[in-house]
């Protein structure tokens, strides 16, 4: 008997119908003789809905009250699942995070999963129960509800797999696998049949959505094979695991011979520029160090330097959502500093290559650059690491790019 996570995201449990059909197939898990917890996200775009009703009353939402509204979506899709279960013979209880012992940092709107207190949990599952968990949230150390950042899910349904060290993580969605990149932008990527934690928490990172990157990042720390695949089909989709179970599987090699892995794009990002601020020590900290205060991300920055060497320029990017605090916070600091002005575009995108296979090939980032190049897509901003390669681009060209660096990587063509 083992004991299986289950996780199903917005669009797998989207209608009545598709809710039912989980049911099912969670039910025939059961029947075979495993334990099994189900983590739901909210149906649909229940999530977007319940932020778009919050607009309409406030723009300025309290983050308290925010939580509190967005955890609900899925309490609508664990209960919902729970009686389809029952009313096709099958236990099964619904429990929120809070019940089912998902403990948080006192943070509202992003915060990281603390500890999963099981007592609960087991009790049901010897109960002979399937236990639905609401996916996205847990409680603080006050007892208040708190969502775990949007896309939040998937990280769920890792922490409550790694906490009880269950067999097997299915993440569930309305993809097959991870392809080399986003195949609603390429149609012709290529599904992997395993991808290594590093390269995989990369590309989420770096804005591929498909698994939430603090999932990898617990799965990795757990070593927990993530399998993620279609929920309505039955076939394998992708194992996310360590390099060396892949290679265990027989599936290094062609890891070290391609030097690109993945191709991501982020659109959730805004460009912040500050004008001539004086070219001395403390200026960045001064700027980062508010900003990081504020817990917001800043991810790629460029400084360049006035031909006088008076003052330089600065440029950065954060997430979308954090566009406005961040702008707030650079404007305060631009006054203190004298800067001559603050600006922000929000029409940008950042494309990044992903693979580890770059450590030992040179040549990756010329051949990005040149490719972009011949297509006339300007580089706004690069950075790179050792296994990715990210510019910074124009949004409206930004699938555009990704399609043409799939082509020139010959990425359709890996094994
Ligand atoms: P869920 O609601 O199940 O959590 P998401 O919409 O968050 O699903 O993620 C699945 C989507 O991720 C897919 O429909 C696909 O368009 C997108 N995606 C982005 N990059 C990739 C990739 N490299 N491989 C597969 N899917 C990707
Ligand atoms: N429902 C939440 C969201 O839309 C969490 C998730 O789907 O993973 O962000
Ligand atoms: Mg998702």
């Amino acid at each position: 008997m083992a004991l299986i996570v289950h996780k199903y995201g917005g669009t797998s449990v989207g209608t009545p119908e598709k809710i039912k059909n989980v049911a099912a197939r969670v039910k025939s898990v059961r029947d075979a003789g495993n334990s099994v917890v189900v983590v739901v996200s909210a149906m649909g775009h229940t999530t977007d809905e319940l932020i778009e009703l919050m607009h309409q009353v406030t723009t300025d939402p309290d983050p308290r009250e925010y939580d509190m509204l967005v955890s609900t979506g899925e309490q609508v899709s664990a209960s919902l699942l729970a009686m389809a279960l029952q009313s096709i013979g099958c236990p099964a209880i619904s429990l929120t995070g809070g019940q089912a012992g998902v403990v948080t940092e006192d943070i509202y709107r992003k915060a990281r999963i603390k500890e999963i207190k099981l007592d609960r949990l087991k009790k049901e599952l010897k109960a002979g129960k399937v236990v639905v968990i609401t996916g996205f949230q847990g409680v603080d150390s006050k007892g208040d509800i708190i969502t775990i950042g949007r896309g939040g899910s998937d990280t769920s349904a890792v922490a409550v797999a790694a906490a009880l060290k269950a067999d097997v993580c299915d993440i569930y969605t309305d993809v097959d696998g991870v392809y080399t990149a986003d195949p609603r932008i390429v149609p012709n990527a290529k599904k992997l049949k395993y991808i290594s934690y590093e390269e995989m928490l990369e590309l989420a990172s770096l804005g591929a959505q498909v698994l939430h990157p603090r999932s990898v990042e617990c799965a990795s720390i757990y070593n927990m094979v993530i399998h993620l695949r279609h929920s309505q089909k039955p076939d394998e989709g992708t194992y996310i695991m360590s390099a060396s179970q892949i290679e265990k599987m027989g599936g290094s090699k062609m890891e070290k011979q391609a030097a690109v892995r993945g191709i991501a794009l982020d659109e959730n990002i805004a460009k912040i520029g500050l004008l001539n601020v004086p070219d001395q020590p403390g200026t960045a900290a001064k700027i980062f160090g508010a900003l990081a205060l504020a817990k917001i991300n800043v991810d790629m920055i460029v400084q360049s330097i006035h031909s006088d060497g008076s003052a330089a320029d600065m440029a950065f990017t954060v997430d979308r959502p954090d566009v406005k605090k961040a702008l707030d916070i650079t404007e305060q600091i631009a006054k203190a500093l004298n800067a001559s002005k603050v600006v922000s575009d929000a029409d940008v995108c950042k494309v990044s290559l992903v693979g580890i296979g770059m450590v030992s090939q040179p040549g990756t980032a010329a051949k990005m650059f040149e490719t972009l190049a011949q297509e006339k897509i300007n580089i706004q901003m690069i950075t790179t690491s050792e296994i990715k390669i990210s510019c910074v681009v124009k949004k409206e060209l930004g699938k555009k790019a990704v399609q043409v660096l799939h082509a020139a990587f010959g990425l359709e063509k890996v094994a």
